[in-house]
């Protein structure tokens, strides 16, 4: 059994959405915390039905209060989360994941990424002495179906592996122990860096490509030894536009199919995992893409997802809002 909670969260117009719009339009009319009204500037009106909506003055810890608090507190009991940022580029997929910057612990707009993390080490320290844990990080970042180690840049190109005992593992991936959230933040800040690092080498946009953190928390009784794990994947996903067919070509037309078939895969398998229907599929399409397999252990079994579909408000970008909004409906359900 696993569960997903999809929720929507609207950004503030930016100065260029109100310079061609004025201050007031907006495609949204909010209805309560969980309904809303879409208007796409022209006649359409669609209704849209989340587990929350986050409008333009949504905190950055209302967010993690009702996406994320929950999975850490499963993932302390050996039970995997996923929390996934979805959305065109500039929708407030990185915003929402990291905040402004990821070491500046004190701001109030600081992310999930964060604020997950201290969440995770005050969950242990007040759990049970008779408990010995070990968290560890990874960070990837894929980019045309190649999966890179961002602790480690010589690792380029990380195979996915299975096997009966470990379940799904990338072969030779940096995993580093760490202690308390400090230190985390330290290691992940670097992470970060070392993306933009390899993308000016490679002459690579990070909206181009989906970035995985990567957090396996093990358990160990000190009484029988017995190990329980959880694992808690953030990912930050590649932008989900539609590139016009007729202007491009070459790599960024490649591009572009690669990150379609991945969000594709995914959408395709978050709904398999919450179809109950009578009669429903039992295969579930794990091998369609490198993040499915990554994801596989993490949605597979009991665990919990939380998908946030990042839009932008403004009429300019109703078309792309409306795409983001149904691939949320559809991952939930037919
Ligand atoms: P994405 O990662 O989806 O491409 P970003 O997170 O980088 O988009 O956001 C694009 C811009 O909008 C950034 O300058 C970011 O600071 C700003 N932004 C996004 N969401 C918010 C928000 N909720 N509040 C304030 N600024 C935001
Ligand atoms: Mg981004």
């Amino acid at each position: 059994m696993s569960s997903v909670t999809v929720c929507a969260r609207f950004r503030p117009l930016n100065s260029k959405e109100r310079r061609d719009h004025g201050d007031s339009p907006s495609c949204i009319q909010s209805v309560d915390s969980e309904n809303f009204i879409f208007k796409d500037g022209k006649e359409e009106e669609s209704m849209f039905c989340f587990d929350r909506v986050f409008y333009q003055e949504s905190l950055q810890s209302d967010v993690y209060d009702f996406l994320a608090r929950p999975i850490i507190q499963d993932v302390v009991n050996a039970i995997s989360g996923t929390i996934i940022t979805y959305g065109q580029t500039g929708a407030g997929k990185t915003y929402s994941m990291e905040g402004p910057s990821i070491l500046e612990n004190k701001d109030q707009n600081k992310g999930l990424l964060p604020r997950v993390v201290e969440g995770l080490f005050e969950c242990l320290k007040l759990d049970d002495e008779t408990i010995k844990y070990t968290v560890k990080l990874s960070m990837v970042e894929i980019y045309m179906e190649k999966v890179r180690d961002l602790l480690d840049l010589s690792k380029d190109n990380l195979q996915i592996k299975e096997c009966k005992v470990l379940g799904v593992f990338l072969s030779g991936v940096t995993e580093i122990s760490i202690t308390d959230a400090a230190e985390a933040l330290v290691h992940l800040s670097n992470g970060i860096s070392n993306r933009t690092v390899g993308e000016t080498q490679m002459n690579m946009e990070s909206s181009r490509s989906h970035c995985a953190y990567i957090f396996t928390v093990q358990q160990e009784s000190v009484r029988d030894t017995r190990l329980k794990t959880g694992k808690l994947i953030l990912l930050d996903l590649a932008g989900s536009e539609k590139i016009e067919k007729t202007g491009a070509e070459g790599k960024i037309l490649e591009e572009a199919k690669t990150i379609n078939k991945s969000l594709s895969a995914l959408g395709n398998v978050i709904n398999a995992l919450t179809d109950d229907s009578p009669g429903r599929v039992n295969h579930i399409p794990y091998r369609d893409s490198k993040i499915t397999r990554i994801l596989r252990d993490a949605l597979g079994g009991p665990s919990r997802t939380a998908l946030l579909l990042c839009c932008s408000p403004s009429p300019s970008n109703a078309a792309e809002s409306l795409s983001t909004l149904r691939f949320g409906t559809r991952a939930k359900h037919i």
